[in-house]
């Protein structure tokens, strides 16, 4: 079994970004911006924006994070998402979900300027996705993509078994396996016989939210398993959704939790807010 090392390869990325940053701002005198908004007080929500604005700091990116008290309302989020979207230095426009129940998430998700929505959230850059053409992927699934990538593991012709069914997680997942021409089966929380399905996968992506969810005897021999799952456990550690002692004695690849999924998810937030700089830079020329 080997590791499939998200770290190290955030920490590369990572570089290569900061390279990237200096070259553009010697071309144009600025810098990649990413605008972040920030609803609420869960802990959670602030410990992930304050983990991507560090990084943004790490590679030279300009960013600023728009705290809104829980009750704000729906006008004055799209206010600052419109003021962002005609902002010239702000390449990228992040939306921290879950947002309150009072707001219409898919109203604030639809006003991002897609060339700003370096989430990939909009439907423009859902469609692209799905049709294959090139736009914003969101940053968790493709950061597994690049993950395999750097393995050398072609997922074309492979049965791949994704566990969640959700925007941000396992449906992008799933356009992204099948462009790369991967056999895809999509399960979630009413398929039944969810062992069924794993137990026939080459690979298995799992981002449920649920701890244990995917057991040894739910895994064939040598199969390349992809954690995505972050839980905290009753002892406080992180944990994903596999029973990683166990299964990890039976498969080929595996994604640590932590240390597997989680840091890619910020290099290609960083890697898509560049993507984002460069293109309007040269729209600018
Ligand atoms: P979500 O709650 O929106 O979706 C969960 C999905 O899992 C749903 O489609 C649901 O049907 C399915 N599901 C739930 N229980 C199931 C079960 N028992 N059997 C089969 N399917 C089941 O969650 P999400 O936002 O997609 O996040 C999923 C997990 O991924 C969470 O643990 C989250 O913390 C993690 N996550 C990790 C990263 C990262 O950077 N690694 C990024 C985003 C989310």
């Amino acid at each position: 079994m080997q590791l499939l090392d998200g770290k190290a390869l955030s920490a590369k990325i990572e570089k290569t970004v900061a390279d990237e940053v200096k070259i553009l701002k010697s071309k144009t005198g600025s810098v990649p911006g990413l605008a972040v908004i920030l609803v609420g007080q869960d802990p959670a929500s602030a410990a992930y924006v304050s983990m991507k604005k560090k990084a943004c700091d790490r590679v030279g990116f300009y960013s600023v994070t728009h705290e809104m008290p829980e009750d704000i309302s729906q006008d004055a989020i799209e206010k600052t998402i419109t003021m962002m979207n005609d902002n010239p230095n702000i390449d990228g426009i992040l939306i921290q979900l879950p947002l309150p129940s009072q707001i219409d998430t898919t109203k604030i998700l639809e006003l991002v300027n897609p060339s700003k929505d370096v989430d990939g959230f909009h439907p423009y850059n859902v469609g692209r996705l799905t049709t294959g053409l090139d736009g914003f992927v969101p940053c968790t699934p493709l950061g597994v993509m690049e993950l395999l990538d750097e393995y050398n593991i072609d997922v074309k012709g492979k049965n791949c078994v994704v566990v969640g069914a959700s925007n941000i997680v396992g449906k992008p997942m799933a356009s992204l396996l099948l462009n790369a021409n991967a056999t895809v089966e999509i399960c979630h929380i009413f398929t039944d016989d969810l062992k069924k399905h794993t137990l026939n996968a080459d690979m298995i992506f799992v981002g449920a939210g649920v701890i244990n969810l995917i057991k040894e005897d739910m895994v064939k021999d040598g199969a390349v398993i992809i954690d995505i799952g972050i839980n905290r456990a009753d002892n406080g550690k992180l944990v994903g959704d596999v029973d990683f002692e166990k299964v990890s004695k039976k498969c080929s690849y595996i994604t640590p939790v932590p240390g597997g999924v989680g840091p890619m998810t910020i290099a290609m937030l960083l890697s898509n807010t560049l993507k984002a700089a460069q293109a309007h830079a040269d729209e600018r020329e």
